[in-house]
């Protein structure tokens, strides 16, 4: 396939109001491509360009960009930027530029689908002092080489912000569709190897083996997730119950085979280099090749210490030895994922407690069975006593299923709503706040789109402000007066009283009285909250059920 044609399709699907209209056109296209192809089709559509356990990024920010964009249009980058100011839209903004510039240039060299692949995996390679100037060189080639509207998506797939409305659930669906395979086997298959690129050539190829895919280590899987809940619904909905405490920690997962592992953060980065003591925590206590999941709790005297210290820990490239003595770190392991070549995601969790209780000598969460709300309230209580956030009320006889946010594991803490929300957009502060940035734009996501629900500048301290800046200065991707767009990267857990039906916000919804409670440093923008959840919200506030 030719990037051309790609950039048509993604126009083609752009424009594609209804949902399954979209799918049945994605559908369409999957067949016709070979089986190189294929893989590298359904990353890109979903504004991805490397498999989701891929710890490689392409590491490529705003200002490379424009500096590339600039460099073949023979320009400034400050007339790249003015024109995203002008569009807000940095694939527009480029092909309006290599629009100006074709007229003027007569030798482009066709770019296929997998040209710009290997183009980007080689920018992915560039390492050390010079890996700047090798991906300017790189972005430079192929926007060189682009058509105007290969430019829009270039540029967008190179910011990993394509934002067509593919997201993971529309692709899925598409794959599934094309193929003409269950849709749910797609998804089994897409939670064991978590990569839906990979998913569709097995779906085109052997669709039979979609059942038998299994979690193979050093390739991470999502993160099993929570919803809220209570424990006396949950304990109606299940009978039994298994309760554990909720630690206020950093989640991990740690993959081992032989003398070698490696750990994953939340966002599936490799963070090995940072946990030098949970490595050798675990390494010590066990001998059997596996995959397990838990927490990295600081302790202090014996008690635990809040999520920040982690996170400091998580974040930590240098002077590991001298932050280590500060803050120690200790692990929690409350599930296990494979075994000696075997996936178990798909045992219940008793019997994974079972084999976890056998194959980890050490560092094991504690879990309490409970068939009656009272013992788990008790148990509530007890964690709270101990300084833990809570309880995570889980259902026995339930599968893993990597990144569902479902029912089989429910959190319970006290304390106030929070939502997390994507960071779009900013405004340039005013008085004490002149010359920084004083709001922040936020938003929900639904299926890879970003929708706005509003703007938060209470909960902000002086010192956090300054740190806030920092952060974003160089993430503007336009400005337009006192406002400025950024590059969705960053998540921001938000208090709020109520949800609101709002025509002021993409989202069609408004948070009263937004407050800032942190950054959330180890979600990614995929984990931010949907726009289908804060509907279900927005309901059950409706329907006087408050909060839960
Ligand atoms: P929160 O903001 O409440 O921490 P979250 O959005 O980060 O929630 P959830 O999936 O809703 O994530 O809450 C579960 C998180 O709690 C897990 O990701 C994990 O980091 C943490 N956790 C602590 N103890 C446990 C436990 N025993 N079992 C599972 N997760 C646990």
């Amino acid at each position: 396939m030719q990037f051309l044609e790609f950039a048509r399709v993604c126009e083609h699907l752009e424009g594609i109001p209804g949902r399954l209209d979209m799918i049945e056109q994605a559908a369409a296209v999957l067949p016709r491509l070979d089986d190189e192809e294929l893989p590298i089709f359904v990353r890109f559509i979903m504004g991805r360009v490397f498999p989701d356990w891929s710890t490689k990024k392409l590491g490529v920010g705003p200002n490379l960009l424009y500096d590339a964009v600039a460099y073949v249009v023979g320009t400034k980058r400050e007339t790249v930027r003015e024109a995203i100011n002008t569009t807000g839209d940095v694939g527009l903004a480029v092909e309006g530029l290599l629009a100006k510039k074709e007229q003027t240039s007569f030798f482009i060299q066709e770019l296929g689908l997998l040209d710009v692949y290997r183009e980007f995996e080689r920018m992915a390679a560039a390492e050390g002092q010079r890996s700047q100037r090798e991906k300017l060189r790189v972005a430079q080639g192929l926007f060189g080489n682009a058509r105007p509207l290969e430019g829009r998506y270039l540029a967008r797939l190179m910011l990993e912000e394509l934002r067509i409305g593919m997201g993971e659930g529309n692709i899925r669906d598409a794959v599934a569709k094309a193929f003409e395979v269950d849709v749910r086997l797609v998804e089994h298959a897409h939670q064991a190897m978590n990569d839906l690129g990979e998913v569709a050539l097995l779906a085109r190829r052997d669709p039979g083996a979609l059942s038998r895919v299994t979690i193979e280590p050093f390739r991470p899987v999502k993160m099993m997730l929570a919803q809220a809940g209570t424990i006396a619904a949950q304990v109606e909905d299940h009978g039994e119950v298994a309760v554990e405490y909720k630690y206020d920690g950093s989640r991990f997962q740690f993959h081992k085979v032989g003398g070698v592992c490696r750990i994953y953060s939340r966002k599936l980065e490799d963070v090995t280099a940072s946990l030098p003591d949970i490595a050798r925590l675990l390494l010590e206590a066990t001998d059997r090749d596996v995959i397990l999941d838990g927490e990295a709790v600081a302790v202090r005297d014996g008690k635990p210490m809040p999520f920040q210290y982690v996170i400091r820990r998580f974040r930590r490239k240098h002077e590991i030895d001298s932050m280590m003595e500060k803050i120690e770190l200790v692990p929690r392991v409350f599930d296990i994922l494979y075994l000696d070549g075997e996936t178990l995601m798909d045992r219940p969790l008793a019997e994974r407690r079972k084999a976890l209780d056998t194959v980890l000598r050490a560092h094991v969460a504690p879990q309490f069975l409970a068939t009656d709300a009272a013992a788990a309230e008790a148990i509530y209580a007890e964690a709270l006593d101990l300084g833990h956030e809570g309880v995570m009320v889980k259902v026995p006889g339930s599968p893993y299923t990597p990144g569902v946010r479902g029912r089989l594991w429910v959190k319970v803490k006290p304390g106030v709503e929070t939502l997390d929300l994507v960071v779009v957009g900013a405004e340039w502060g005013e008085g004490r706040r002149a010359g920084t940035f004083g709001s922040f734009l936020l938003a929900v996501q639904d299926q890879g789109r970003l929708l706005t629900v509003g703007k938060v500048a209470t909960g902000i301290t002086d010192e956090v402000l300054a740190e806030l800046y920092a952060l974003f200065k160089d993430k503007v991707i336009a400005r337009s007066g006192k406002e400025v767009t950024l590059e969705p990267e960053v998540v921001f857990e938000v208090g709020y009283s109520e949800i609101q039906t709002s025509p002021n916000y993409g989202s069609g919804y408004a948070l009263r009285f937004p407050r800032f409670v942190r950054v959330r440093e180890d979600k990614s923008v995929d984990e931010a909250e949907t726009l289908e959840a804060l509907v279900e919200r927005y309901g059950r506030q409706k329907n006087g059920q408050g909060s839960l």
